[in-house]
């Protein structure tokens, strides 16, 4: 991420409590950060005091974009008022392995400002992977590729909505050759911040276009890994989710489709919740009961636990 200043002179001062300290600082707006390639405008914070992060009341969400230190400032990232994610207390891009109980290895990270799941995925023992939906804080996913002395050979995307795809520029820029894969439907969104939504939360964001686009039922191998495609409209028209076959349990890569007790949010135009619940029922509720699914935003799960108990979209539902 590049920082930009275009020295905009305002300035106040905020309270905000961490813990049970109460810490002092000076804001200073109007410089622009580089997020994929599009200015986006952050906030930020000059304090005396060490901090790990700062509920601020009347601010949805900040998020940290480098370590903070003594006396250092400090640039923020502001959503936008109407997210509509009720979100945790600011912090930064995290980044975990998590337990999947198989040969496939899962890194995520998880970025602000909508607590969105990239992930990188790869089969033990070798050395390609994939990227999933590269969010906003590409940099935490190139660190965690370069870490792991990984090369990704194609980033998959499920859904063209700008959480999802705001990294891709960033992913293509470290990584030239790589392919990015997206629902045939939902391709035009990768480079319409209308479409994608971005324009709505007052800023823009475009990738690069499609290099491959798939259909439902479509089965393709990238990295080792054997992937079949199911389309799942109703959250976006053009939804993908990737269904792991050489794995076992098989695992699905789920976008925003279904989560841990939730699903998808269709009230974009595009949207449709019969349509979701549908393919839910159709195309993942029929894979085996430990099928693990790893969702676009929150935990993992499986296919069996929402089966039996999701409050939306379930036996009983
Ligand atoms: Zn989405």
């Amino acid at each position: 991420m590049n920082l930009l200043d275009d020295g905009l002179p305002f300035g106040f001062v905020a309270f905000g409590f961490l813990g049970r300290k109460t810490i002092l600082g000076l804001f200073r707006g109007g410089s622009l950060a580089n997020v994929g390639d599009r200015p986006y405008p952050i906030l930020t914070l000059f304090s005396r005091k060490k901090v790990a992060c700062l509920p601020f009341n009347g601010v949805r969400r900040m998020l940290f974009t480098q370590p903070i230190q003594n006396n250092s400032s400090i640039p923020f990232f502001l959503s936008h008022p109407s997210s509509a994610f009720s979100l945790d207390p600011l912090r930064m891009a995290f980044v975990d392995l998590l337990d999947t109980n198989c040969d496939i290895q899962v890194v995520r990270i998880v970025s602000a400002p909508f607590d969105e799941n990239s992930f990188v995925v790869y089969q033990k023992g070798r050395t390609d992977c994939v990227v999933v939906d590269p969010g906003f804080e590409p940099d935490a996913i190139v660190q965690a590729i370069e870490k792991l002395s990984l090369e990704p050979a194609a980033i998959l995307i499920t859904h063209g909505h700008s959480d999802h795809i705001a990294g891709n520029t960033s992913m293509k820029i470290r990584w030239p050759a790589i392919p990015i894969v997206i629902g045939a439907q939902d391709a035009s969104k990768l480079v319409n911040p209308v479409e994608n939504l971005s324009a709505a939360f007052g800023f823009s964001i475009t990738s690069p276009p499609a290099d491959q686009t798939v259909l439902d039922g479509e089965r393709f191998t990238m990295a080792g890994l054997s992937l079949r495609v199911f389309e799942i409209p109703g959250h976006s028209s053009g939804h993908v989710v990737y269904l792991i076959e050489n794995s076992q349990p098989p695992l699905v890569i789920g976008g925003d489709v279904l989560f841990a007790g939730s699903v998808g949010r269709t009230d974009f135009s595009d949207g449709d919740f019969d349509q979701l619940a549908r393919g839910i029922r159709e195309k993942l509720y029929c894979l085996c009961d430990a099928t693990i699914v790893l969702p676009g935003h929150g935990n993992s799960t499986t296919v069996g636990v929402e089966r039996r108990s999701n409050p939306f979209v379930s036996d009983h539902s």
